[in-house]
């Protein structure tokens, strides 16, 4: 099974996408955590990305894209996997859709996952991150909101998404997932 998690900053997109991979045997793929590894080890992806993520910024789409392309063609993904992360904006979605058809894959879902704006603020600054400044993600809540409807809109329109109110419990939205996704554990 291929899934992405949709959701604000905070809205627990890798909590869940964690849980998934471990229930469903998917490999879990966060693009932010590469990123981070890459600025860590300071790569040449590292150093190009480092100032976008430090003030909360999408990376350029050039950039982000050729690094999907080449994780996704890394064998060790047979079984699936769910994609925490990516795409962010209908055009991302859209370039994701392209990848996969030269893959000769689809995407089976994709989850949203549907928090208030407290609840986003309130877990983003108790998650201790060094790009967890206030300003970051007060840039990340605005260019979620930019980038989100057009990207809900995408995957609604084929028929492609799953609504799930990530206002509850960690274990509650887990469940609601694999209810709605048709599986049993
Ligand atoms: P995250 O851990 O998913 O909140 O991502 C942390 C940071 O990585 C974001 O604030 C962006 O700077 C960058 N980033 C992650 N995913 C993407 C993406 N799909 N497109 C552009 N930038 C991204």
């Amino acid at each position: 099974m291929r899934l992405v998690i949709l959701g604000g900053p905070g809205a627990g997109k890798g909590t869940q996408a964690q849980l998934l991979s471990q229930a469903l045997a998917l490999t879990w793929i966060s693009v932010g955590d590469i990123l981070r590894a890459a600025i860590a080890a300071q790569t040449e992806l590292g150093q190009q990305v480092q100032p976008y993520v430090e003030q909360g910024q999408l990376v350029p789409d050039k950039i982000i894209i050729q690094l999907m392309r080449e994780r996704l063609l890394q064998p060790d993904l047979a079984p699936g996997w769910v994609l925490d992360g990516y795409p962010r904006t209908a055009f991302q979605a859209e370039e994701l859709d392209f990848l996969l058809d030269d893959l000769q894959q689809q995407m089976h879902r994709a989850i949203w996952l549907e928090a208030s704006e407290t609840e986003l603020i309130q877990r983003s600054l108790t998650r201790a991150r060094l790009d967890d400044t206030p300003e970051a993600i007060q840039r990340r809540i605005e260019e979620f909101h930019v980038g989100c409807s057009p990207l809900i809109d995408y995957y609604a329109f084929r028929d492609r998404l799953l609504r799930i109110n990530a206002n509850a419990p960690i274990e509650q939205v887990h469940n609601a997932i694999l209810t709605q996704l048709g599986v049993t554990v």
